[in-house]
């Protein structure tokens, strides 16, 4: 492989100046800010990064990098606790210019570009009273988290986001760029719906919408309780979750509430069990619906409400912003059994800082009447994503955190259904990644195999294409 000296010296005024965006290296003054993504751990140094300004830019990074032989990362919303979206001496392929959405009300769709995040999309269809299923967080961004599957608020409604998935305009491996859909290129479609970004750099998605709430207006907000009802409050959420109509969900976690308003003082750094719930039909019907929900129990404060949706979405982003330190373990949990409940209960006591965290995600509902097979992502059985997160603002910490995850995760996994999200890895080895698939991995490598034989996109949750016939192995 090239090394970043190489690019540098050698070949940076070529690429720089066949650009229209900008083009960082090492020795220009924006480079550290350049190369630094979400999650604070991350710091690596590539050899450049090419913040694209049109597709353009993208076909004429990836045939840069194949002829000069550099790896290539890319970054869309910079989000991905692993840090994917850079490497050290790699070319970053950075989206994060490519930010513009168009909203097609009449036909319910809009199309974004691969920088925008979804606060950026959530802004768009909100106009018009609509969503497109996204996450939990409005600062994600699209790419990454649609490539993954994409789950959120409005899952057990409308599905996963790539349910929504209407197309993807892709440059490919070999510079060429395709639009991939139902019509076209249906293999590298089905793999696009959940197999991240193995298969090309997508450059634009368009999604199907949906009208939510009253006039984009959903109701939400978390119920709080004591950390000693865990076991009951997470009995009744297990069997309750079924039983809903879809336009009710919520995820269930363990955290600590944040020293700020909105929140009551009286509960300032209290660890708590929560229920972050969303109801998004008619709201005449909203009273019946949350009785139970704002009932059970001894909450310590019921905070639902009504906001339009991207209110919601973006609720959590002032709590965690960029640079912080993250760690984190996943898994999928068919599931919460009382085994599970014990683990919850017990390392729930233990949550090192006040940003650390539990979150358990339906996805039942919507997602879990598509087939395992239908797309990329296996895991739709009617349970549960899980993630645990260490999280703090000083490095310091790092140590702490990552033992607390990586300790409740280790008694945890047993009591799941074996693989994890494939959004929610960190760089954790082939056999999760293959786990991750299920039985779908196999169908994977052979799209894999046939859209990019020599893995020239392989800083990603690597799908490995089958070996070349002379038995040589492609990178990684
Ligand atoms: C705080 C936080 C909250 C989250 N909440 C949710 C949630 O609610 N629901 C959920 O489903 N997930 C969630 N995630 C996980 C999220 O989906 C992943 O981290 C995802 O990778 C983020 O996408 P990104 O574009 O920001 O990432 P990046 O770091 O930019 O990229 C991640 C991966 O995607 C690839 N990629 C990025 N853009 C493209 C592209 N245009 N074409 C091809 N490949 C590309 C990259 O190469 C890399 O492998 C959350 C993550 C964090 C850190």
């Amino acid at each position: 492989m090239t090394t970043s000296a190489d690019i540098t010296t050698m070949t940076r005024d070529q690429l720089a100046a066949d650009l229209r965006g900008e083009l960082i290296g090492p020795s220009d003054p924006g480079y550290d800010a350049a190369r630094a993504v979400y999650n604070g751990m991350i710091d690596r140094h590539p050899a450049a990064i090419a913040r694209c300004r049109d597709v353009a830019d993208i076909i004429t990074c990836v045939r840069f990098g194949r002829e000069h032989g550099i790896e290539l990362a890319v970054r869309g919303g910079g989000h991905n606790a692993g840090g994917l979206g850079v490497a050290d001496d790699a070319l970053v392929i950075d989206l994060s210019l490519l930010r513009s959405t168009t909203v097609d009300p009449e036909n319910r769709m809009v199309r974004a570009d691969a920088g925008c995040t979804w606060g950026d999309v959530d802004h768009a269809t909100g106009a018009f009273g609509m969503a497109t299923p996204s996450g939990f967080l409005s600062s994600t961004g699209v790419a990454g988290l649609t490539l993954g599957g994409g789950i959120g608020y409005l899952t057990r409604r409308f599905g996963l986001t790539v349910d929504n998935l209407l197309s993807a305009d892709v440059v490919l491996a070999d510079g060429r760029l395709v639009t991939a859909s139902w019509a076209a290129h249906s293999d590298l479609f089905w793999a696009l719906r959940g197999g991240g970004g193995n298969f090309g750099i997508v450059a634009s998605f368009t999604f199907r919408c949906h009208d939510i709430g009253e006039g984009g207006t959903v109701i939400a907000g978390p119920v709080f309780y004591d950390l000693d009802d865990v076991g009951e409050v997470m009995r009744w959420y297990r069997a309750l979750i079924p039983t809903l109509p879809e336009e009710l969900s919520g995820w269930i976690g363990l955290l600590t509430v944040p020293p700020a308003p909105p929140f009551p003082e009286r509960l300032w750094g209290r660890k708590v069990c929560g229920i972050v719930w969303c109801y998004t039909g008619p709201h005449d019907r909203a009273e019946a619906m949350l009785e139970p929900i704002k009932t059970f129990g001894s909450p310590l404060l019921v905070g639902l409400q009504p906001m339009p949706f991207s209110v919601l979405q973006a609720a959590f982003d002032p709590l965690y912003p960029a640079g912080l330190q993250q760690y984190w373990r996943a898994d999928f949990f068919t599931e919460i059994s009382d085994a599970a409940i014990e683990v919850h209960r017990r390392h729930g006591r233990l949550l090192p800082t006040g940003l650390s965290t539990m979150h358990l995600y339906p996805i039942d509902g919507a997602a879990a009447r598509v087939a395992g097979d239908a797309t990329a992502f296996a895991y739709r059985d009617g349970g549960w994503a899980g993630i645990i997160v260490g999280v703090d603002p000083d490095p310091a910490n790092a140590g702490l955190i990552t033992k607390w995850t990586r300790d409740y995760w280790r008694e945890l996994h047993p009591t799941s259904a074996g693989g994890a999200y494939v959004n929610f890895l960190m760089d954790e080895g082939q056999d999760r990644v293959k786990a991750a698939y299920r039985g779908n991995y196999d169908r994977l490598a052979q799209i894999k195999g046939r859209y990019d034989p020599g893995n020239v996109f392989h800083l990603n949750q690597n799908i490995r294409p089958p070996a070349h016939p002379d038995g040589s192995q492609p990178p990684r």
